[in-house]
């Protein structure tokens, strides 16, 4: 295949680029510490529109804005006492708030896709803060791959699926942490809940009082690799191209010593494996619902839908 989107170093100059062409409304699919993001600027609509369409995601799924810091945040949504506390412990890093959005914030309609409330992270990435420190307009970025399937974290992931329909790619290797962010809401009561378990997991500090669904497409097939999906296998089949953990082997495994964080780290490499792979059907060895397994399990369980 002819690829038609340059995938270019996350330097500086790489980075300049980007950040030219996100100026004039472009798609610049760039690397978080989370996974990678297809960014556009969040203050024009036009652009805002085209990662809907660049993803063929549903309109009525919102995005996340990433900014530089929380004092850029706090210009976009309300921060309750409770919200500014998380800010400070986890920002920048692997948490997105939900909150109440401010009338005449300065941000493209379809961001919030209709809600009153805004998902805000400040992400940790350094080639990520680079960029956004290079802009000024924050810059909306769900995942950069088609709606509905895997989460890419690595450069050539997002060519995969997004190659032909976005304008850049800026590699800056494979993602560190390669779970999406945590996403937590916190009400105007200061009561918390966590919309999406991820790459943050929930320490005592944070009050979770329900798994609320708020958002379109939470609960919806997603991460899905395109063939049916077996959980807690032990065993693969003849025709199941097997993702070990631990001491159960695999084609691949998501981690030989059982460290749930790089299981993490390498879901989705495994899973993109698992769909190029010949075998008709993919198993999955059973992950601990512990720390980070929560959230390796969520988006098991939604690819196997
Ligand atoms: P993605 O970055 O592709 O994982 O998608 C962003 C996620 O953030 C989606 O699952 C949305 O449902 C969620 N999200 C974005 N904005 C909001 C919001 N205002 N309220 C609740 N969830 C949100
Ligand atoms: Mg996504």
């Amino acid at each position: 295949m002819v690829s038609k989107t340059p995938i270019i170093a996350a330097d500086a100059k790489g980075l300049e680029r980007a950040a030219r062409a996100l100026e004039q409304g472009g798609l610049v699919a760039v690397p978080t510490e989370t996974v990678y993001g297809l960014a556009a600027r969040a203050d024009r609509d036009d652009a805002v529109q085209s990662i809907y369409r660049a993803k063929g995601r549903p309109d009525n799924n919102p995005l996340i804005v990433h900014v530089a810091c929380l004092d850029e945040a706090q210009s976009f949504a309300e921060f309750s006492p409770e919200a500014q506390t998380l800010a400070k412990q986890h920002w920048p890093g692997p948490l997105t708030l939900v909150l109440p959005r401010k009338a005449g914030a300065p941000l493209a309609h379809a961001v919030s896709a209709g809600l009153p409330t805004l998902a805000l992270r400040v992400p940790a990435h350094p080639a990520m803060r680079a960029l956004l420190k290079l802009c000024d307009f924050p810059l909306a970025a769900p995942s950069a791959n088609r709606s509905g399937f895997i989460s890419p974290t690595s450069a050539q992931h997002v060519a995969a699926s997004l190659d032909g329909r976005i304008d850049l790619i800026l590699d800056g290797g494979p993602c560190e942490t390669g779970l999406e962010s945590t996403i937590i809401a916190v009400r105007e009561s200061g009561r918390q809940e966590i919309l999406r378990p991820g790459a943050f997991f929930a320490e005592q500090s944070v009050a979770v009082t329900s798994a609320g669904i708020e958002a379109p497409g939470q609960l919806s097939r997603h991460y899905a690799p395109g063939k049916p999906v077996r959980l807690f296998a032990k065993v693969p089949a003849d025709d199941e191209f097997m993702i070990g953990f631990g001491p159960i082997k695999g084609d691949c495994n998501l981690s030989e010593d059982g460290d749930l964080s790089q299981a993490a780290q390498q879901l989705y490499a495994c899973l993109h494996l698992g769909a190029l792979a010949g075998a008709a059907r993919i198993a999955i060895a059973p992950i601990p619902e512990t720390d980070i397994g929560v959230a390796i399990n969520d988006r098991l369980r939604r690819a196997a839908r």
